[in-house]
């Protein structure tokens, strides 16, 4: 092994040449979201890119996904670069009634560009009504496969409000989420 460089020797890995890039030297970014959406009937209930059938849905300019919009702020917010508002801005008719799907890939890309991984999503949903139980594998591989992650790398958990605010009066959908992202310094 004659050609073998001094470095190559020493074991030391050139960047471009490691399997992966982040575990150079490593540090994690933590963002937060939520959104809230007023429910009405004739629109449908779409959540982490779920159809789910129920006689109302979210009233938004685009499919009013408040799960998927309170992750894609969190995701933004860890990263700082900005919210979904500036990403997305609802006097767009770009987005009228656009999935909200498209928003989720769009932010994994900018993550990309910034030199982020996402470590984790977790996100909890207040839905009064229907129960979301069944739908929460679906929904797990929807989120995962628009970031790029694995089902395990993101939670989705249920809640009700218990009859007292918006959520528990059943007028509004509303959705809390947090991400932990993984950057590389060179
Ligand atoms: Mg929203």
């Amino acid at each position: 092994m004659k050609d073998k460089t001094d470095k190559q020797k020493a074991g030391v890995v050139s960047r471009s040449l490691h399997p992966s890039h982040f575990s150079l030297h490593p540090f994690y970014r933590v963002g937060i979201g939520n959104d809230v959406h007023r429910l009405a009937p004739g629109r449908k209930l779409i959540l982490g890119g779920v159809r789910i059938p129920f006689e109302k849905g979210p009233v938004g300019h685009s499919d009013g996904d408040a799960l998927i919009h309170a992750i894609c702020d969190a995701l933004l917010g860890a990263a700082a670069l900005g919210d979904i508002g500036h990403h997305f801005p609802d006097t767009s008719p770009k987005w009228r009634n656009a999935s909200s799907v498209l928003f989720l890939r769009h932010v994994r890309r900018l993550l990309d560009q910034a030199g982020y991984a996402v470590v984790n999503v977790d996100a909890t949903v207040g839905l009064e009504r229907p129960k979301l139980a069944p739908h929460m594998p679906r929904m797990q591989k929807r989120l995962a496969a628009a970031l790029g992650l694995r089902p395990a790398q993101v939670s989705v958990k249920a809640k009700t409000g218990e009859g007292l605010d918006a959520v528990g009066q059943g007028v509004a959908v509303r959705a809390d989420a947090i991400a932990l992202l993984e950057g590389s310094r060179p």
